[in-house]
This record gives structure tokens, sequence and C-alpha cells, in this order.
């Protein structure tokens, strides 16, 4: 009975202060943190309107399993015996051995505080000297006490591009950034009030997992936060935790944050057809039932369809043998959808009608009822701490049985070997890019197989990113051109994907959805929408116009084709036995060739002020100033010159607008009918004007 022991180390009324005397402060230009004698913290503004609170013994919590020792209860020890140092604009808490009663650990902490940047960092160390004792996770900073005095709060949240939240209400009880995920793009948030802001971030260059928590303190508009990270270790480096209280916008906590990623690392360059790429249409070939919708000659209808809506790249979906979601890993050409070789010319016309094709596999899910799970599974897929595999499910038509998925983990060479065996059938195919599903989508599970590159209980997004760059620099070798793909994106496998499909909060329009957050930081990235829809309403792809982000058009089901191939509008049953069906409502509002109409004249305007829209950088809202009800405005900088994306998001109304841009000269306007047209005359209901601007001397 080796039963683990998990103890949570609180350092209660600890022996912290050995040189008690009077406060002690470090400050950056705009904060001061002040340590009293009597083992308080508080940050504030110069103005107070930024204000934390909290006691030293409150500002970290170790959790600790002990190996050996057969016992499950400890008293927690109050005895441990931090010493405080305190020099130039940095406080040291440490602890040798920390002691429980009547049990010696080999674990010794150091906590540092210390202004660095213009900001407070938090880091330390924590190391085991002996094998018994483990680290499990580690709490640190904790900050209990976050008040905001201005008049209103503004929550910048790092969830896929990002969400905003005008207050502690709206924002709710508590929310986890999972980092790296699609719901945890970066791991850092910053809160505004007024004209100052408070920016909490892991600047860490390992990009270890890190979680990082806000709660709402129940009826106040005050928060609290904790940024959690498990290690699973004997000795641990911590990263910097950062908190910054700065003046001005959230866009200052944004170029905060980027500062520290160019320091460390590099965004992916992708090949300039991504650059110049309109969107794609996302075609599910053979559904998971068995269904062949569109057989490999039938590519050609595709290009068709492509067309129409002026759409350069084809995703192909459920092209292999299983169809899509099932028989993963096996991505076998169909012999029954015409085989390898009518796949291949297939491919080959597309390319000569200018159109590229990205093929689909899937990083994560291993089907059980495959011979690769059944000899290969217990070399590659993850194991949870109960040992267990990590399962999944999906089911796509309700009459069939589920196929049940366990997740494989990157930190097997097998898996990533897998894996690059498949982009090199897709090159060898003639596709021009291959897309793995889900991996920029997961949050980083710990696994806890014996058989990985990594040890138990820690995750595998690091080799995630090593995967994908094993296998883009091999493909780069063999042809610049091919593209690495993933559902999803987040800072971390940013390093080495060419080219997102969207998922995710801020890909199609929602409330609290704020694509800036992450658009704005990373402009570099070459993303589609997210619309599930096999048409796309005049609402979705001004969004997408708005944001930079490429469209998409999905057909996935039988009654996607009857309206595509047949314009058959859909009701209710039409999609009966189907789970994850489009938007039905969207497609009642419109027919196709209306839909493909609106976007083929919106993709060849954006393809006309292309210097702004597909090659300039996206700035969000910063300098400019709009007026007017329901109109919202966003820039794309090109050298001297900045184009201005207006949108009238009215469905029904023309609306006014006043706009100014800070710095710079209005130069023309433009409509996507092309007809002239005045800088502030009418929008008309749910219309897009572009203007541009010059740098004014
Ligand atoms: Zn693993």
């Amino acid at each position: 009975m080796n039963k683990f022991i998990v103890i949570f180390l609180l350092f209660l009324n600890a022996n912290l202060y050995s040189q008690a005397g009077s406060d002690f402060v470090i400050k950056t230009s705009k904060a001061t943190l002040t340590l009293n004698d009597r083992n308080n913290i508080s940050i504030s503004d110069n103005k107070n309107l930024v204000h934390l609170e909290l006691n030293v013994q409150d500002l970290w919590t170790i959790t600790l399993v002990n190996k050996s020792n057969r016992r499950n209860e400890l008293v927690l020890d109050n005895k441990s015996s931090f010493r405080t140092e305190k020099s130039h604009q940095k406080i040291k808490f440490y602890a040798n051995e920390i002691k429980l009663v009547d049990i010696p650990t080999s674990v010794s902490a150091e906590f540092v505080i210390e202004v660095k940047n213009d900001a407070f960092y938090f880091y330390g160390n924590l190391s085991s000297s002996s094998e018994d004792w483990i680290i499990k996770s580690l709490e640190y900073p904790k900050l209990p006490n976050i008040k905001l005095g201005g008049n209103k709060s503004n929550i910048y949240w790092s969830d896929g591009l990002g969400l905003q939240f005008n207050s502690a209400v709206e924002f709710g009880e508590s929310r986890t950034l999972d980092y790296p995920s699609r719901s945890a793009t970066m791991p850092w948030y910053t809160i505004n009030s007024d004209d100052i802001g408070i920016y909490v971030g892991a600047h860490d260059s390992t990009q270890h997992t890190t979680n990082i928590t806000l709660s709402r303190i129940e009826n106040t508009n005050d928060f609290e936060t904790v940024i959690n990270t498990p290690i699973n270790e004997k000795e641990y480096i911590m990263p910097e935790f950062v908190v910054k209280l700065y003046e001005g916008s959230w866009h200052n906590a944004a170029q905060f944050y980027r500062s520290w990623y160019d320091e460390n690392f590099e965004v992916a360059n992708g090949p300039d057809w991504v650059i110049n790429d309109t969107g794609w249409l996302l075609a599910i070939l053979k559904q998971q039932n068995g269904n062949v919708m569109w057989p490999y000659r039938d590519i050609d209808k595709l290009c068709d369809i492509a067309e129409r809506f002026n759409l350069t790249t084809i995703g192909l979906f459920g092209w292999a043998i299983g169809g899509h979601d099932r028989l993963y890993p096996n991505y076998l050409p169909d012999p029954l959808m015409g085989g390898e070789r009518e796949l291949k010319e297939a491919i080959k016309r597309a390319h000569a009608r200018g159109i590229k094709i990205v093929i689909y596999a899937n990083g994560k899910l291993i089907d059980t009822s495959t011979d690769y799970y059944k000899y290969r599974g217990i070399e590659t897929i993850a194991f949870g701490a109960d040992k267990k595999p990590r399962m999944s499910f999906y089911v796509k038509h309700n009459n069939l049985s589920p196929v049940i998925f366990t997740l494989a983990c990157a930190g097997s060479e097998l898996w990533r070997e897998t894996m690059h065996d498949l982009a090199l059938q897709a090159h060898s195919l003639g596709a021009d890019g291959i897309l793995y599903d889900q991996i920029g989508v997961y949050s980083p599970e710990l696994c806890y197989s014996t058989y990985h590159d990594h040890k138990p209980g820690q995750s595998d997004s690091p080799f995630r990113l090593q995967m994908m760059r094993e296998i883009r620099e091999d493909l780069k070798a063999r042809n610049p051109d091919f593209v690495v793909m993933t559902e999803a994106s987040n800072n971390s496998v940013l390093r080495e994907i060419d080219y997102t499909h969207g998922v995710g909060a801020g890909y199609a329009p929602s409330n609290n959805v704020f694509p800036d957050l992450y658009r704005y930081t990373f402009p570099e990235l070459m993303a589609t929408q997210r619309n599930p829809n096999p048409l796309l309403t005049k609402t979705d792809a001004n969004f997408a116009l708005l944001y930079g982000l490429k469209y998409e058009v999905e057909i996935r089901y039988t009654a996607d084709v009857q309206y595509i191939i047949k314009g058959k509008t859909p009701n209710e049953d039409s999609y009966w036995n189907v789970n994850y069906p489009p938007d039905i409502s969207k497609m009642q509002s419109m027919s196709m060739e209306e839909s493909a109409n609106y976007v083929h004249s919106l993709i060849e305007f954006k393809n006309t002020h292309g210097n702004f829209l597909k090659r300039g950088k996206f700035i969000s809202d910063e300098g400019i100033t709009i007026k007017g009800k329901d109109v919202i405005a966003r820039g794309f900088t090109n050298d001297d010159e900045l184009g201005v994306v207006v949108w009238n998001k009215n469905e029904i109304e023309n609306r006014n607008f006043e706009i100014q841009v800070s710095g710079y000269k209005h130069k023309s306007s433009h409509h996507p009918s092309k007809q002239k047209v005045k800088k502030n005359s009418l929008l008309e209901p749910n219309s897009i004007r572009f203007l541009i601007f010059e740098k004014s001397n």
C-alpha cells in the first residue's frame, strides 16, 4: 500500500520576519508595493485607483507528495522558518528544508518580488533534495483582493481571439485560462478602470502549462487572482509571473506582453499564398456514417462552388476510408471514392484553376476499433492520473453507435512519426498542406504514461509544438509552399503553424467576443473565421472583413449539399438525425446565390484594398475615434497610410457616423459596390465602408 500523501503547506504564522521594522517600499513609475511589519503587502497606483492587499502568508501554496510515508493525515506545520531579505527594489522570502510538525521535508523554497521593466515580477525556485518528496504544484502569486476604484471596469480575457467584459458582474463568478489551449491563447489578462490598468501574466520561456484564475469576490466589484502551475518534479525554477499597473488602454498591456514574446519566440511566417488566400471551402467528402457526398472526381464541383464565393482554398475533410471522425489515424485514400489516382488527378485539376487543396488529419484522436489502437495504442495514448486512457466520443448521427476515441499524446515519438508520415502522404498526393485538427484546441491535460518523452504527470503541449516543428521543417525542405495548419490558435503553436482554421471565441460574432485582443497582439495570425454553415450571412462576412479573418464556408451534411447544389432550403426535419447541424435560420434567410454574390463582391473589395486588408497590419481601434450608434471601425496600417473598415452593424436602419484618426487625415472613401461615396454619408444597414487616411505632418 504505497499510498501517496499530499501535504498542503500553508505558511501560517510563519516566522517570516526576523527583520521586522518599518514599512519597506519598492516602486515602479506608476505603482508602489509596500511591505509592513505585520507582513501585509499592498500595491497601488499613485491615484489609488487600483489597489491590492494581501498578507504574505496568503501569497503562495505549495503542494507536495511524499512517496514513502504511508500516513495520509498530517498536521500542518505552523513553525516553518521563512526569512525575509530586503534589498534595492527586491524582496526575498526563503526557507531551507521546510519542516512539518514531526516530519522534516527535504524541500527548500525561495520566493522573490522584484521591480523590473517597470513592473512587479514574482519568481523563485523550489527544490527537493530527496526522491521522497515531489513538488506537485504551486500557487504563486495569490492575490486575494484587487480593488478597482474607477467608474467602470473592463476585463480583457485571452479566451480564443479574446473576450471583453464591461463589469465584474458581467465577468461572472470565476474563469480560468488553462494555457496553452484554444480557450487560453495567451497567458495573461488585463483589467482597465478609467485610465488605469492592471496586467497579470506568466512570462514563461518554456510555455509550461499554466492556469490563471480570476474570480469575482462575492457581492462586490473586487477580484482575486491566482496563478497555478502543475509541476510533478523534484525541482522547479519558476518563470516570471508579472503584475504591472499601467496608464492608458488595454493596447499597452498587449504591447507589453508582445515585447516579452519577441525576446523569446518568433511567430511562424507562412508562404505568400496564405497571405493572399481569400479563405476556404471546407467540405466533408464522406461522413462518419459512410455516406459519400463527394467522390474524388467531384472535387471539380467543389472548385465550382469555391469560385462562386471567390474562395481560393478547399479543405478536404472525411477524405479517407473511414470518413469524418472514424478509423483515425488510418487515412488511406478510399477505393470506393475513386482511389488514390483519382484523388491525385482531381487535386491537379484544382491547381490548374488556381485553387489550393489542404487535407485533414486529426492530431489527437485514435479510434479504438483500429489495429493501430490495438497494437500501437499502449505507446501512443495519453493516460490520466488514474492510469486509464483519456477518452473522447464523437457522434455525428444519432442512429449510429458512438465512435470511441482515445487521446494521443504528442510526447510519444511514435505518435509524432505517425503524424509526420501523414504530412509526407499529403505531399505525395499533391496537396498544398495538411491540417492537424485539435492540436491548437486541447487544454494541456497531464499525461501519466511512462512510455513518453515527458515525465509522468506532465502535459504534452511542448511536444505538440515539437511535432509541428519536426513536420514543418521537413516539409518546407521538400516544398517551401507546403503549409501546416491546425484548428485553433494559441501563442505556443503559433510558432510553427502557417495557417489556422479558426475555432473558439472571437472567430464569429457573439456576445462579449473581442477578436482585437489576440489579433492586435499577433497581427501576423493567418486564420479563417469559423462558420459551420454552407453560406455566409452578410453579418458573418462583414465581421470577417473588419477583423482581418479569412472567409469560411462549410459543407458537411447531405442537406448542406442539397442547399448548395439544388437550392433546396432546409427545414427542421432536414437535419433530424444529425448532431452539430448548421444554423438553419441562416440558411432560410438567404439563398446560396445571394450569399455567394455578396461574399464574392466583398472578397473582390478586400483584394482591391489588399495592401491594407491582406498585407497591412491590424491595429484594432488604436487612435481611431468613431461616434455613431451601432457603428464600429477597425484599422490596418500600411507604411504611412491607414485603412479603416467601418461597419454599420444594424441590420435594418441607416446610421450616421463621425470618425477621427489621431495623426492622420482623410484621403479617400470606398464601398464594395464601387460607387463613389462621401466619407461621412449615411451607412446603409449592415454595410461596410472603407476609408483611407494618410499621415498628417
Ligand atoms: Zn504522454
